[in-house]
């Protein structure tokens, strides 16, 4: 008779129903595993092997075929070793069929049966539970991370022993997980703070609209301006996560093996500091079986480019599609995944090759040929998606010793990027996004309405500085969060003039 025992596979961020079904015959001994398995599904013979034999089990010397149905989805990782077990298992009489029903196994074994964590344990506990589920038994070392899900029994194994004793004598405990003991709701816990950083209020503020409306900013400075310091600040006052952003984030940290140990949940908004030495691959994602590249583990927070210029050019321009479309799909030839890449962008930039354009201090040493082929390398398409375009002047020592005032601290900015945030949530309650920084054209028209004055004041800026249609749009966008930071229910005059100091300086 053939078994059947349920588990998953991940394609994407995705989990889909794998059958492992197990047949033993009288024959020439012999192991054997079907249905498309890759080399880690292969390896999984021997270990299964060894587990049972050293969880004093008998492993049968017959001929065992296993096949992994659906042939066609393209299975991988190691987590397949307990179901196959189980399997065998049930063959053996060990187990009956009875029991397992609305059962499924997850885990990779080690010879000794043990049972080792895997990656990518909360999608496909999520996707168990989709295809109705009741009952799931993961390694030990995943099992809080399981138990986030709701309605449904998390059991946690150490070893193969537990897993077939929860059947027969004591029954494993049901583990479950709150997510809100793990989520981070104070910035007194980041490294950096603003109000470490003296001055440079214009930046500040800038990195307070974008922080409140998800905007993507351009810092450009002299080297020893405090950019990428303040850029490392920037972490510290984005708004807590909601739980479903954080479970959403768990799910791709989780599936690229990067969780924290410590924690089951991805408690902080991620931010991603990428070298320029970077591939693109690494970038968007990539490899023969697609993991997610910077972009999707910056989701829901920030992808910083320090020397934003040093950047190869192609690797600047994959960023234009998904900074459109928030997402980024994958192809590869039998099948395309589809990763969520919500970032903010903050880049950081020297303003010419020498890096003392405009510095009051130093000469700047560049050609205005140097200088215009080195700003042609961040393209015009790419910079229209920047919403946020901020000069940051170096402070000299006798500037610096003149600042008496305290820095406000990034607790009270956080405060203030909160209240900006909980109004657009409110108002965009209806629709699937959070940000003014996610409104489309026709949501615009809606949402940033402005007065016939400032309509007349944005036509003389658009006339006198060549401001594109698009960028016409962004600048209304920043308006409104501008005046969401503000409490104020209408785009007023100010508001527009803040946004257009932003965009007034180009490249
Ligand atoms: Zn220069």
């Amino acid at each position: 008779m053939v078994n059947k025992v349920t588990t998953a596979t991940i394609i994407g961020l995705e989990a889909y129903e794998v059958s492992v079904e197990t047949d033993i015959q009288n024959g020439l001994p012999s192991f054997s595993v079907v249905g498309l398995p890759d080399t880690a599904v292969n390896e999984a013979r021997d270990r299964v092997r060894s587990a049972i034999k050293n969880s004093c089990f008998s492993f049968p010397n017959r001929k065992i075929v296993v096949n992994l149905a659906p042939a066609d989805l393209k299975k991988v990782g190691t987590s397949f070793d307990l179901p196959i077990a189980i399997g065998i298992l049930l063959e053996e009489n060990v187990l009956d069929s009875g029991l397992i029903e609305n059962y499924a196994f997850i885990g990779e074994l080690s010879l000794n049966g043990s049972l080792r964590g895997i990656k990518g344990v909360l999608p496909l506990v999520l996707g168990l539970k989709k295809i109705g589920i009741t009952d799931v038994i993961v390694p030990i070392e995943n099992v809080k991370e399981a138990a986030l899900i709701e309605d449904i029994n998390v059991y946690g194994a150490e070893c193969l022993g537990d897993v077939v004793n929860h059947f027969i004598e004591s029954k494993l405990p049901v583990c479950k997980t709150d997510p809100k003991l793990y989520l981070n709701n104070s910035s007194n816990l980041f490294e950096y703070d603003f109000k470490n950083v003296k001055g440079q209020q214009k930046a500040k503020r800038a990195l307070e609209i974008a922080a409140a409306g998800g905007h993507n900013l351009i810092m450009m400075g002299s080297p020893g301006s405090g950019k990428t310091l303040m850029a490392k600040c920037f972490a510290s006052i984005l708004p807590p996560l909601e739980i479903s952003e954080a479970l959403e984030l768990t799910k791709i940290y989780s599936i690229s093996g990067l969780l924290p140990k410590e924690t089951p949940l991805m408690a902080n908004r991620p931010f991603r500091a990428v070298h320029h030495t970077a591939s693109a691959n690494g970038i968007i994602g990539g490899g023969s079986n697609p993991m997610p590249g910077e972009i999707t583990l910056a989701h829901r927070g920030v992808l910083f480019l320090d020397e934003m210029v040093e950047f190869p050019r192609n690797v600047l321009e994959v960023l234009r599609q998904p900074l459109e479309d928030g997402e980024i799909v994958i192809s590869r030839a039998k099948h395309s995944v589809k990763y969520p890449a919500k970032f903010m962008l903050l880049g950081a930039m020297n303003p010419c090759p020498c890096g003392y354009k405009g510095d009051k201090e130093k000469m700047c040493t560049c050609s205005e040929f140097m200088i215009n082929r080195y700003l042609s390398k961040l393209s015009g398409p790419l910079l229209d998606r920047i919403d946020l375009l901020v000069n940051v002047p170096r402070l000299t020592a006798k500037e610096l010793l003149n600042i008496h005032d305290s820095a406000e601290s990034s607790e009270i900015i956080r405060k203030r990027v909160i209240m900006a945030r909980q109004i657009q949530a409110l108002r965009y309650k209806d629709l699937s996004i959070l940000t003014n920084a996610e409104l489309n054209s026709e949501l615009i028209k809606k949402y940033c309405v402005i007065d016939q004055k400032s309509q007349l004041l944005l036509k003389d800026a658009i006339l006198k500085f060549g401001i594109s249609g698009r960028k016409y749009d962004r600048i209304l966008k920043l308006a409104r969060t501008i005046a969401d930071l503000d409490g104020v229910q209408n785009i007023e005059q100010s508001h527009i003039m803040q946004a257009l100091q932003y965009k007034m300086f180009d490249l």
